[in-house]
């Protein structure tokens, strides 16, 4: 089974269920599970296996991305404290 992995992030340390998302691709068809963590994914692609190729042990690839939930609200939080802080200033203001 050979792992590839998609996306900037190489470090390894982030590897930790909640963080990383694997894709497992069938090595028999174009099957590919969806972004799914380790221990469902593999699940997935067993079951994948023992319904549609049955008798052949479970081989493809596994596509292993980092999950980056922070991006989006970092941005979202600052936009936040921008407008309180410019509530104070128009509160003082009167
Ligand atoms: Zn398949």
């Amino acid at each position: 089974m050979t792992k590839v992995t998609v996306g900037s992030g190489a470090h390894t340390e982030g590897r930790r269920g909640v963080d990383v998302a694997n894709r497992y691709w069938c090595g028999e068809c174009s099957f590919k599970t969806p972004w799914l963590g380790e221990s469902e994914g593999l699940r997935r692609q067993i079951e994948h296996y023992a319904g549609r190729h049955p008798g052949t042990p479970p081989g493809g690839q596994v596509e292993t991305r980092r999950r980056d939930p922070g991006t989006g609200h970092g941005c979202l939080r600052l936009a936040a404290v921008a407008l309180v802080l410019l509530a104070i200033v128009a509160a003082c203001r009167r």
